[in-house]
């Protein structure tokens, strides 16, 4: 560190310079993340120094955590579901394993994810000690749920089913994993970390959320298509009794105990997401979504025209192709089976899809 502080402006130029060397997301094509709604970034800066860890001192902030899981709730169609504010979908997949942990003690736990399933179930299980065993994915890379009742033991202590997979965009047929949760008795934690924020605003309604019976937790990121700032992710759960296995003490603060993984908690990206939701409503979501879907067909459409053949029809706004190159100026990602991925996150717009389609058009396919 410095003897003496640097001069402000000073700084201020050092730290433009840094933040000119990252990419603008224009041309991002990769990222499930999106710049912040104007509403969400105004909201933010007025909540900047709020704690969450502490909600005795901030009890208007920690007001405003309630009414976000209300609102998710309500979309998930479970209004008094508990539920708390992450730093994401990776805490909130922490946070469902550990739960399940606790429901169901046993000497050498597993849970069933898919083969889709996102990285942070690897980290959970490290974390944790409990073993994940993969499900294989059917030819539409959905879970094949006729393979789970084969993985599933005395010791499986939950099922994972994905709403929006990271890789292609699929969702599970989490009606079908309710009903086996239900039999079985098991736990089934829905990753909608990505999904979440778009199934809900669609016009064909798919079954992933507490309507079905046998589901026990969410992970839904506003962060992600909530169009809020960044780290704002939600764990919802049936029945908010969940969360008391997770208590600790917490001698020194104003509340007495408390279930969350991280202890301070940032109030601004909460507030940012409530922004979002109370400026839209339901009417500025539906548009937002079917904006991207839009531009999700236009895309795969004009990718097949140039000779890249989708890899599946996705559910929601993530299209995967064959072939690898893409013009340098353009940012793409791969998936582990080696199909290029393009996310028509919002900044993704028309005119995003069309200059990248007329950018493709130059390779051969
Ligand atoms: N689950 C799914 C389905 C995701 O797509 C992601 C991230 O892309 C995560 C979990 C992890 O979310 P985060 O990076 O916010 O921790």
């Amino acid at each position: 560190m410095r003897e003496t502080g640097c001069p402000e402006e000073t700084l201020f130029s050092f730290l433009s310079r840094k933040r000119r060397e990252d990419l603008g997301y224009r041309n991002i094509l990769s990222s499930m993340c999106t710049p912040p709604h104007p509403v969400a970034a105004r909201a933010h800066a007025m909540f900047l120094e709020t704690n969450l860890g502490d909600p005795g001192l901030f009890p208007g902030t920690a007001d405003l955590e309630r009414l976000l899981v209300r609102r998710l709730g309500a979309l998930t169609h479970l209004p008094l579901a508990g539920g708390y504010a992450t730093s994401g979908g990776t805490e909130s997949n922490i946070q469902a394993f550990r739960i399940a942990k606790k429901r169901k003690p046993t000497r050498s736990p597993n849970v069933v994810v898919p083969e889709s399933g996102h990285f942070s179930f690897q980290k959970a299980s490290d974390i944790l000690g409990i073993e994940v065993r993969a499900a294989p994915l059917d030819a539409e890379f959905r879970m094949d749920v006729d393979a789970v009742d084969g993985l599933m033991d005395k010791d499986t202590i939950a099922l994972i089913g994905i709403a929006g997979t990271t890789e292609y965009g699929m969702i599970d047929p989490i009606a079908h994993l309710s009903d086996l949760a239900l039999d079985r008795e098991v736990f089934l934690h829905v990753d909608a970390a990505f999904g979440g924020m778009v199934i809900p605003f669609l016009d064909r309604q798919i079954p992933f959320d507490f309507r079905l019976p046998g589901v026990d937790s969410i992970s839904i990121d506003p962060h992600k298509m909530g169009m809020s700032t960044i780290p704002a992710g939600c764990l919802l759960v049936r029945d908010p009794e969940y969360f008391s296995s997770l208590n600790v003490d917490t001698p020194y603060l104003t509340v007495k105990q408390e279930y969350t993984l991280a202890g301070t908690r940032p109030g601004a990206p909460v507030a940012a997401a409530v922004a979002v939701l109370e400026y839209l409503g339901l009417e500025g979501m539906r548009a937002v979504v079917a904006g991207c879907m839009e531009n999700t067909r236009r895309l795969i459409e004009g990718m097949e025209t140039l000779g890249y053949e989708r890899a599946v029809t996705p559910d929601v706004n993530v299209a995967t192709f064959s072939g690898d190159r893409v013009p340098a100026t353009w940012r793409v990602s791969r998936t582990r089976a080696g199909h290029m991925r393009i996310v028509c996150m919002p900044h993704v717009d028309r005119d995003v899809i069309e200059a990248f389609l007329e950018d493709m058009s130059g390779l051969d396919a």
